[in-house]
């Protein structure tokens, strides 16, 4: 008799501690389920802000205005002297700006070094702690709460809370468990401490693959919201208002013009005018868009829309890094506009003596 209670008493503590065993492991994996997309993603965020503030801190490039990027890519496109990258850049200044910061976060991400799974490494040790501190926290708080009911509820409204900066884990997402009976919150703190690390080893295993495509907000896009402002190209030069607010109020306005062959303005005879703009407006020249009307340079606001948006400042200067340009690309400026520099077009014997090292040295470093 004696010995069959005592086998009933253990048989039946045996099946509560099993039942507790399963209700505990329900709990965890349920819980980690949603963890786990929350924490990819989490470790995405955290990541593309890192490089770009990282990159912000150790590329020459990002540490200024716009005019420092220009200068940046300007002496890029001086180094790989590839036509068809000027071209690019004289056309569609703004996107080849962005793809420009794309190639250097792709460079400095996925060169032999690696870097991005180093990146997501570290977002993923940060946040696996806060997690884990989480953890730790909401089962201190439960405890010694012996007198409520309702312990794993307050379990997890402790744990979401503790998250709510580092991860989007909302707590009403967890609402089928939160009556679970769990008694020992000793025990399930130390099952969630396990899963939460096989969790943290199976995710770094697949960032050893990882390349950019997982970042739903790319670090370059953070990286050129810094340069945001006005794109308006001068209308004559092809130069970009250096106004650093999108739709600004006033005048678009830039400092250095550009010689006008860039975009491809001829003389009558279709000889290229290789003049600058800013100093075009204080000659007696005259100007007229696509056989339109002609208008004199000096009251070149009458033409209208988008000229007349411009606020163009007399100034003979021209920057030695387009006179080096047009030089070293005279035959292809030529075949991409159908023009000659002859006649009256003919480039300045002082422009041919410029090298390139004279060029980029007086853009200056960034
Ligand atoms: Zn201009
Ligand atoms: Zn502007």
């Amino acid at each position: 008799m004696y010995l069959n209670s005592k086998r009933e008493d253990f048989f039946k503590s045996f099946q509560i501690s099993c039942q507790g065993a399963t209700s505990v492991t329900t709990f965890v994996v349920f819980l980690c389920d949603k963890i786990a997309p929350a924490l990819r993603q989490a470790v995405y965020e955290r990541t593309a802000k890192s490089i770009a503030e990282d990159m912000q801190g150790k590329f020459p490039d990002f540490q200024g205005s716009r005019a420092n990027l220009e200068v940046c890519i300007l002496r890029y496109l001086a180094e790989q002297e590839n036509f068809e990258y000027f071209k690019e850049y004289l056309t569609y200044p703004k996107q080849f700006s962005q793809s420009y910061i794309e190639k250097e976060v792709q460079n400095y991400c996925l060169d032999g070094s690696r870097r991005l799974e180093k990146f997501l490494d570290s977002s993923l040790d940060l946040l696996y702690r806060n997690i884990l501190s989480a953890v730790t926290s909401s089962t201190q708080i439960v405890k010694d709460r012996i007198d409520r009911e309702d312990r794993i509820s307050l379990w997890l409204d402790e744990f979401c809370r503790e998250l709510t900066e580092a991860m989007n884990l909302p707590r009403s997402d967890l609402k089928s468990i939160e009556h679970q009976e769990v008694s020992d919150i000793e025990f399930l703190n130390n099952v969630m401490a396990n899963a939460v690390a096989d969790l943290r080893d199976s995710l770094r295993k697949e960032f050893a693959d990882a390349d950019m495509s997982v970042f739903s907000r790319q670090p370059h896009t953070i990286l050129a919201e810094q340069f945001s402002g006005c794109w308006e190209q001068c209308p004559f030069c092809g130069a970009v208002c250096t106004n650093t607010i999108p739709k600004h109020d006033g005048d678009h306005r830039l400092v250095f013009h550009r010689p006008k062959a860039l975009t491809g303005w001829s003389w009558l005879d279709r000889h290229c005018q290789f003049e600058i703009c800013s100093n075009l407006i204080q000659s007696d020249c005259r100007f007229r868009f696509s056989g339109g009307e002609w208008f004199p340079y000096k009251t070149y606001r009458d033409a209208g829309p988008p000229v007349s948006t411009w606020n163009i400042l007399p100034d003979s200067s021209m920057q030695a890094y387009w006179k080096w340009f047009v030089c070293r690309f005279r035959t292809e400026l030529e075949a991409l506009h159908s023009l000659k520099f002859q006649g009256r077009g003919e480039i300045p014997a002082s422009w041919q003596a410029i090298t390139k090292q004279q060029a980029l040295s007086e853009l200056g470093s960034p």
